[in-house]
C-alpha cells in the first residue's frame, strides 16, 4: 500500500533508500543532483522553468535486490523514479521530469556476470557498457551482435531501451534481436523475466523482450540482460570512394537485396565529415566520400563475398581503397565525432527511410544544411536492414547559448523530410514524445497509453517521457503545441545569421591533453 503519494522525497525517503542500499550509494550533493539533470543534449538553465529536471537524490544500485528496493521505496511513496545509463542519448531519455530518485546504472550494475560458451550467450548488469561486454566476449572469439556508435561509454539497458540501430545490425538485428532474458523491475517492485537464460523465446505468450525494448525506460527497470552471441570468425573491412555520395545508393540497393551476401555493416562518410577532421587538426584518410562494407564469419565464405561487392560497388563508379583505410575506418566506427575536439557541440539528426531512396535523401540532408542555414558537419550513416537506411546527418552548434538551441530546427526540419521517403526520425524521449500522435496511428498511440496507465498506475516510472511529454505545470507538450513550435522554430532559423561556430572554434582552438589522449586511442595510425 501507497504510504503518501504526493511525490516530494522527504529526508524519510533519503533515510529509507539509505538503509534499503547503503548511505555511499545514495547521494543528494546539490552537485551531484545537477550533472543528473539532462543528458547528452545540453540543456539552457532556463529549461528549468519548463521541466522539474533537477532529481532529489541520485542512488546507485549495486545488486538486482538494490534495484528491487528502490522501486518499492518509490512505488509506496508515489516519487518518479528516472533510470539512467551513461546519459549519451540527446531527446531527454533520462532527464527527470518530476525531480525525484535518478537510478544510475552504470556505476554499480556495470559487471560481465557470466560467458557461457555452451549456450552461446552472455549475462550482464543493465549499466554494462557495450565496449566492455564486446571486448569481454572477443577475447573468447565470440560476436556480439550490434551495439550502439557510441559503445565505449553507452550502456546495455540504455541502449535497449531506445531501441535503436548501430553496427552489426545489419546481419543480426538490433539489440531487442539478441535479447535471450532480462530482469526488469516492475513499476509494483516485482521482478520479472522477460524471457529464458539459455533458450529461445519462441512459443506463445506475449514477447516481453521486444516490450521492454524502445520503452525507453517507461515501463520498468532493467537490472540485467542476457544476450545471445556469435561465433566471431574474422571481420574484413573493405572501403571504397565515391566522387558523389548519392552515387552509393545504386551498389547499397544491389547489396541490400543479394541472396547470400550479408556484411556485418554497412556505412558511409561524405566529404565534409573528413574535411573537418582535417581542419580540426585530425588525421582523415585522403578520400572524397567513404562507402564502408564490413564482413564477417569464416574467412573462405568471406572472400567469396567480398569478389561479390568488389564488382557491384565498381560497376556503380566506387574504387576501391587500401585495406589500412578500411581498417581504420572500421576502427573508427564508434568515434564519428571526433572533430567536436575543436570545442563545440556536434549533434545528429536521426532518422530512418526507405533504402530505395536513399540517393535523394543524400540531397535532401544537403538542402536542409542550406536550407537551415547550418554549420553543416558531414553525412554519415548506416544501412539497418533490407529495407531501412538510418541517416546521421550532423551539425556543429553553440552550446552555450539558448538561441544556438535553435540548431535543434534541423532535427525538426529532417524528421519532417524523412516522411516523404516514408521514414521517419527516431527516439521520442521528452522533446519529440508528441511525434507518438504523428508516426503511430491513432490506436496504436492509444494502446501505448493504456498499457503505461494500467502497468503504472501512479506513474512513477520516468514520468513525462515517450507516451507524453508534460511540463512542471502539467502542460501536454502535445502534437499541435509542438508541431506549431517546430514550425516556429524553423521559421525562426531560416531568418538568423547562418551558424559558423566550427570556423570561429578552429581559430579559438586550444591544444587540449585530453583530446590528445582521445586521438591516441586510434588504433590503426594513417
Ligand atoms: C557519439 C554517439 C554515437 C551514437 N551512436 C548511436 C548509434 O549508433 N545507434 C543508436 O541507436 N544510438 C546512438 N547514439 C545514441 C545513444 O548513445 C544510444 O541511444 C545509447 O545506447 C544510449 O545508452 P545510454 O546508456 O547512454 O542511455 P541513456 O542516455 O542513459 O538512457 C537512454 C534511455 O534509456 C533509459 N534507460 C537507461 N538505462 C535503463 C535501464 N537500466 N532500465 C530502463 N531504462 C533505462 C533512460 O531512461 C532513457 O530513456 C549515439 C550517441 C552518441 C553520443
Amino acid at each position: 500500500m501507497a504510504d503518501n503519494l504526493s511525490r516530494k522525497v522527504t529526508p524519510e525517503i533519503i533515510k529509507r533508500l539509505e538503509d534499503a542500499i547503503g548511505a555511499e550509494n545514495v547521494n543528494t550533493s546539490d552537485m551531484e543532483r545537477i550533472l543528473y539533470c539532462h543528458d547528452l543534449a545540453p540543456m539552457p538553465k532556463e529549461a528549468g522553468l519548463g521541466f522539474n529536471m533537477i532529481p532529489d537524490v541520485v542512488v546507485r544500485p549495486k545488486t538486482v535486490g538494490d534495484v528491487v528496493n528502490i522501486v518499492r521505496i518509490a512505488a509506496k511513496t508515489g516519487v518518479a523514479i528516472t533510470p539512467r545509463g551513461a546519459s549519451t542519448w540527446g531527446l531527454g531519455g533520462c532527464m527527470p521530469t518530476a525531480a525525484g530518485i535518478v537510478v544510475d546504472f552504470s556505476s554499480g550494475l556495470d559487471q560481465v556476470y557470466e560467458i557461457d560458451e555452451t549456450n552461446m550467450c552472455v549475462k550482464v548488469g543493465a549499466g554494462c557498457t557495450w565496449k566492455k561486454v564486446y571486448e569481454a566476449c572477443a577475447k573468447k572469439g565470440l560476436l556480439v551482435g550490434s551495439y550502439p556508435s557510441s559503445f565505449p561509454s553507452a550502456t546495455v539497458g540504455g541502449w535497449i531501451s531506445t531501441g535503436g540501430i548501430g553496427p552489426g545490425g545489419f546481419k543480426y538485428g538490433s539489440a531487442r534481436d539478441s535479447i535471450l532474458n532480462m530482469e526488469v523491475v516492475l513499476p509494483n517492485g516485482k521482478l520479472m523475466n522477460t524471457g529464458f537464460e539459455k533458450v529461445a523465446n519462441n512459443m506463445s505468450g506475449y514477447n516481453l523482450n521486444q516490450l521492454f525494448s524502445g520503452a525507453e525506460g517507461t515501463l520498468g527497470l532493467i537490472a540485467t540482460v542476457t544476450l545471445r552471441v556469435h561465433p566471431m570468425g574474422v571481420i574484413k573491412p573493405l572501403a571504397y570512394d565515391f566522387e558523389n555520395l548519392r552515387d552509393m545508393g545504386g551498389p547499397i540497393n544491389e547489396i541490400v537485396k543479394h541472396p547470400s551476401v550479408k556484411p556485418l555493416h554497412i556505412a558511409w562518410s561524405d566529404y565534409m565529415h573528413f574535411e573537418h577532421q582535417r581542419k580540426a587538426g585530425l588525421h582523415a584518410p585522403d578520400v572524397k566520400n567513404l562507402f564502408l562494407v564490413t564482413l564477417q564469419g569464416d574467412a573462405e565464405f568471406v572472400a567469396l563475398e567480398e569478389k561479390i561487392i568488389d564488382a557491384i560497388v565498381e560497376k556503380f563508379g566506387g574504387k576501391k581503397i587500401s585495406a589500412e583505410i578500411a581498417e581504420h575506418e572500421w576502427e573508427e566506427r564508434c568515434y564519428e565525432f571526433r572533430a567536436r575536439k575543436v570545442g563545440i557541440g556536434s549533434i545528429p539528426a536521426e532518422v530512418v527511410v526507405q533504402n530505395i531512396h536513399w540517393s535523394d535523401f543524400v540531397d535532401e540532408c544537403y538542402a536542409g544544411f542550406g536550407k537551415m542555414k547550418m554549420a553543416g558537419g558531414g553525412i554519415i550513416g548506416m544501412i539497418a536492414d533490407r529495407s531501412t537506411a538510418m541517416f546521421m546527418p550532423y551539425y556543429f552548434m553553440d552550446t552555450e547559448t539558448p538561441l544556438g538551441m535553435t540548431a535543434f530546427a534541423y532535427n525538426f526540419y529532417m524528421g519532417e523530410r524523412a516522411k516523404k521517403y516514408g521514414g521517419r526520425s527516431l527516439g521520442l524521449g521528452v522533446f519529440f514524445a508528441f511525434n507518438l500522435d504523428v508516426i503511430r496511428d491513432a490506436n496504436s498511440a492509444e494502446y501505448m497509453r493504456e498499457l503505461k496507465a494500467l502497468t503504472d498506475p501512479n506513474d512513477i516510472i520516468n514520468p513525462g517521457h515517450l507516451v507524453c511529454g508534460k511540463t512542471r505545470f502539467g502542460i501536454n507538450m502535445g502534437h499541435q503545441l509542438m508541431g506549431a513550435m517546430s514550425k516556429l522554430m524553423q521559421l525562426v532559423k531560416t531568418f538568423m545569421p547562418g551558424d559558423n561556430g566550427f570556423e570561429d572554434s578552429v581559430k579559438r582552438f586550444k591544444f587540449d591533453e585530453i583530446e590528445e589522449h582521445k586521438g591516441q586511442t586510434r588504433k590503426v595510425k594513417l
